[in-house]
């Protein structure tokens, strides 16, 4: 998806305007969880034509921002200090930082437990240690062992799904990035980029958005195909996706 992006205001809204070359006529409007509007607009769509648009909404448009900013001001940011909680495929772990070599490690509760499949619940400790253990340093360790377990996760996800008819048995390109807006896209040349903040959700939500943006390769677009595909190997995926908007507050976590 080729994507030009610019930011605006407008009556007092912050907008982020994107326009998309996938996009033919009506605009689409989101909402980051920091409190912006986010703007899908056609390519030729003029910025005048944007402002209207959101001058035409602006109060919706601010009372569902007013929502949006409440809500994730309910949601602590982690600290990154021992006792707190930390998620990992939808589980929390107990932090624990200490001083010493630079490590990660995950103990398990209950080894025999299939995280991914798991009821959530609180399932053991995550230990980092650093040499120094500031907030800094233990963000640092603890995003490094989330890209790392998120590459290897969703790897396995996307390899899951190889055997769709349109797949050729074979992955298809795909990138692992924090993103603050969106859990998955798909590029009109077919490059799927995951958001790394998955990796803290239930795997049958990762499932969800690893199937969401697959099928955008048979169907660039969100039209009645596009769903009729997801439907047909994903049955429940509207449960899903309410599911994981519970999850946005973490896609604040830096
Ligand atoms: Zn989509």
């Amino acid at each position: 998806m080729e994507l030009l992006v610019k930011h605006l205001v407008v009556d007092d809204i912050p907008v982020e305007l994107r326009r998309n070359k996938r996009r033919k006529t009506r605009m689409g409007l989101a909402f980051d969880p920091a409190g912006t509007v986010i703007v899908d607009a056609p390519m030729d769509a003029s910025d005048s034509e944007v402002c209207a648009v959101i001058h035409e909404h602006a109060r919706w448009l601010r009372h569902r921002l007013a929502k949006i900013r409440s809500e994730a001001a309910c949601v602590a940011l982690p600290r990154h200090e021992s006792g707190e909680l930390v998620q990992y495929l939808g589980n929390a772990f107990e932090l624990l930082v200490s001083a010493g070599g630079q490590s990660v490690s995950l103990t398990h509760r209950d080894p025999q437990l299939d995280l991914f499949e798991s009821v959530q619940g609180i399932r053991g400790r995550l230990t980092i240690t650093h040499p120094e253990p500031t907030a800094e340093n233990v963000r640092g360790l603890l995003n490094g062992w989330y890209t790392r377990m998120a590459r290897e996760i969703l790897g396995e996800r996307l390899a899951y799904w190889r055997h769709l008819p349109w797949l050729d048995g074979e992955s298809p390109p795909w990138r692992i990035r924090f993103m603050r807006s969106q859990w998955g896209s798909c590029s009109a040349a077919g490059k799927i980029a995951l958001n790394t903040h998955l990796i803290k959700t239930p795997g049958r939500l990762i499932d969800y958005v690893v199937l969401h943006e697959l099928c955008h390769l048979r169907h660039h677009n969100h039209g009645r195909r596009f769903y009729g595909l997801l439907t047909k190997y994903m049955s429940d995926w509207s449960a899903r996706s309410t599911e994981l908007d519970r999850f946005l507050p973490v896609l604040l976590h830096e």
